[in-house]
């Protein structure tokens, strides 16, 4: 059912939300806007400029990780400033009542963490974009170590360790799923009574596929975008508006 108006969607939300016992709000890009991180498929987002490098061809080409290299380096400004919207900060404060357990995300920017999630109640399903990884052995990089190796030799790095590349702890197109993260979701998504999509296209898979497996497992399912989705259909109440006006309200101190 799509909400009549902000207000009403905003009023039926806070039932749903006072009823429920386990809550799984599930994010994408759309939390993020107003903290000033572009999405990718809204007009000016980032699909609009750029289109995704795929994982083999970061590994298999040197100009391919320079280039992901660069574009990372161009969006520091970006995700440097960026600070938690009123979509993040409700959600905390659903987390520190006990309502909210974890928090399902397929975003990169680590805003959850910053509005006050503990770093193993996000589970981010393509990982995180303000570290590195050396993509053979694993062993962590910061980006201050990345970006000295870029600006000194103006190519992307190798791992200190064992030569390989480095890329950001992120998950690329044609990349394998982290399977801790796939495990913890699924169980989420299993054992919730409501599950919040907020801010997804839910067209990227297999993430789009947990609102779907909530309710399929008994949960109520909300979906808030500021456009349709695919899921609209399978939904208990669709909020078509702007996450920070909807989830403003929950914010508590
Ligand atoms: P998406 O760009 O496909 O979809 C975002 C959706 O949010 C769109 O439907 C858009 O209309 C809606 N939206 C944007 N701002 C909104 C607002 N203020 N209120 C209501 N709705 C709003 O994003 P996705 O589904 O998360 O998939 C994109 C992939 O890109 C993800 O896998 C993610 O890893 C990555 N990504 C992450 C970030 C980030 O970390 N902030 C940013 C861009 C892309």
């Amino acid at each position: 059912m799509i909400a009549r108006s902000l207000t009403s969607g905003v009023e039926q939300l806070g039932d749903m939300i006072a009823q429920a016992s386990s809550i799984v709000p599930f994010t994408g890009a759309g939390i993020s806007t107003e903290s000033g991180i572009p999405d990718f498929r809204s007009p000016g987002g980032l699909w609009s400029r750029n289109q995704p490098i795929p994982f083999d061809e970061f590994v298999a080409r040197q100009d391919a990780r320079d280039e992901a290299w660069r574009r990372r380096f161009a969006m520091e400004h970006t995700f440097a400033k960026a600070k938690p919207g009123r979509g993040h900060r409700a959600l905390a404060s659903l987390y520190r009542v006990g309502k909210v357990p974890a928090v399902i995300t397929q975003n990169i920017d680590n805003l959850h963490q910053m509005s006050g999630f503990a770093e193993p109640d996000v589970v981010e399903l393509h990982g995180n974009t303000t570290y590195a990884r050396c993509i053979g052995c694993g062993k962590r990089h910061e980006l201050d170590w990345v970006r000295e190796w870029f600006h000194r030799t103006g190519h992307a790095p190798h791992c200190t360790a064992c030569d390989e590349p480095v890329k950001t702890a992120t998950v690329s197109f044609g990349q394998s799923m982290p399977p801790q993260a796939m495990r913890r979701a699924t169980e989420l998504a299993q054992h919730c009574d409501l599950f919040i999509a907020i801010g997804s296209s839910l067209v990227v898979w297999p993430a789009a596929g947990f609102p779907m497996l909530a309710k399929e497992c008994g949960a109520k399912l909300v979906i808030i975008n500021n456009e349709p989705t695919e899921q609209d259909e399978i939904a208990d109440l669709v909020i078509r508006h702007d996450i920070g006006e909807t989830l403003g309200p929950f914010v508590g101190n």
